[in-house]
């Protein structure tokens, strides 16, 4: 592994400085071939053959039975509250530390989104407090009235798996539905289960920050057909087979086009060598910054495997001399260096500040002193060890 020179760490003024994102798109180049072959055949619409191909090679890399590509991987979450037939007043078990799409559909459902703490691990849906969260629904002490959850959604943080054993015991012992949200998770896995295959259903995102993008889009997967075939139907506007349009339900309009399917599609067989190049960067920072007091990385628990799609770690300040995430983060701006606080946790956010929330501080605590490190998998040699360099300046106090 490369070493990255002291003395190279000088500060420069940002305006020579190119930016470095925190998570940018990464072509491999059969993208444009697939994009291409649907302009010559003018299949420009929704469904066709790219978007059959795609679906294909995720089963077929994950292994994750089938798989319907949709517009976001929100629109995924959506349609997975839906087909477990999540509505008005529904108690939904939610991990509270990720991103608000994770959430946000629960709310489109009218259901309620019980948060939940994670642990210090994985970072992601504590067992315990999952255990903790359903017996209090049982118990009538939240929402109105007792009631079983009708589903949970765990999230696979940062590219992290999550305990799914331990949270499958539980979710078992109760009868209740497993949604994983993979979105950050494409390529992870556990015993050598791919992420996304754990839950009743999964999904993934191909949003343009994440580890592979169709420039927009997601999908949902399960290994029962049934989700997968009617998640499609409503998708497509819940159209029935008629000649004429004939809807019997509330339908969607959430289908991946066929230009997207086809990035996507190319995006698929570059996918492995993402995961490295996501690992290799989160190697580097580790191993150059491992030494200084007060920054903590998150190891993989034994059987884990993570794509490391953002490359995130902890800065403690009572042992780093008073230096915080933020100090860290506002220093790397000013080398034009672009990174980012942990996700704020879902119970913190002023938008489900009615909603409840079971655990401690696990999730906040994390929020409060993590930071993500640009992580592109396109992220050259040079520009990882500017970062490296940005983030000694702060630490050695010499952009101050
Ligand atoms: C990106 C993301 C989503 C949403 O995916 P979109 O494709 O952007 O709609 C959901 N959950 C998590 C954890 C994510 O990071």
């Amino acid at each position: 592994m490369q070493k990255t020179d002291d003395n190279l760490c000088i500060i420069s003024p940002q305006y020579v400085m190119p930016e470095i994102r925190l998570s940018s798109p990464h072509m491999g180049g059969k993208e444009i071939t697939f994009v291409q072959q649907a302009f010559n055949t003018n299949w420009v619409a929704p469904l066709g053959p790219n978007v059959d191909a795609f679906e294909d090679r995720i089963v077929k890399h994950t292994g994750c039975g089938h798989a319907a590509v949709l517009n976001s991987g929100t629109a995924a979450l959506h349609l997975a509250l839906v087909l477990l037939g999540v509505g008005v007043d529904d108690l939904v078990i939610c991990q509270s530390f990720t991103f608000s799409a994770s959430a946000n559909p629960i709310r489109y459902q009218g259901a309620v989104p019980v948060f939940v703490d994670s642990e210090t691990e994985t970072w992601n849906m504590c067992p315990q407090a999952l255990e903790d969260s359903i017996k209090r629904c049982l118990a009538g002490r939240v929402g109105s009235g007792p009631k079983m959850p009708k589903a949970i959604v765990t999230v696979d943080l940062y590219g992290m798996p999550a305990k799914m054993n331990e949270i499958r015991e539980v979710a078992d012992r109760f009868g209740i539905p497993i949604i994983e949200d993979a979105a950050e998770a494409l390529g992870s896995t556990y015993e050598d289960k791919f992420c996304g295959t754990f839950g009743d259903i999964g999904i993934f995102s191909f949003n343009g920050n994440k580890i592979i993008t169709s420039s927009g889009g997601g999908a949902l997967v399960s290994k029962k057909e049934q989700f997968v075939k009617r998640a499609r139907f409503l998708a497509t506007q819940a159209r029935e087979d008629y000649a004429h349009y004939e809807h019997r339900e509330l339908g969607y309009n959430y289908r991946m086009s066929n230009i997207s399917a086809g990035i996507g599609r190319g995006q698929m067989e570059v996918l492995a060598e993402r995961v490295d190049q996501r690992r290799h960067n989160y190697a580097c920072y580790r191993e150059a910054l491992e030494g200084y007091p007060g920054l903590e990385f998150i190891d993989e628990p034994k059987k884990a495997f993570s794509n490391r799609w953002l490359s995130t770690l902890l800065f403690r300040p009572r042992q780093t001399g008073g230096i915080s995430r933020e100090d860290v983060r506002v220093g790397l701006q000013k080398e034009n260096i672009e990174s980012r606080p942990l996700w704020k946790p879902m119970h913190m956010q002023p938008v489900f500040s009615d909603m409840p929330y079971i655990g401690g501080s696990v999730a906040q605590d994390l929020f409060l002193d993590g930071l993500c490190l640009p992580s592109g998998s396109n992220l050259s040699k040079e520009e990882r060890d500017r970062v490296i360099c940005g983030v000694r300046n702060v630490l050695e106090r010499r952009n101050t």
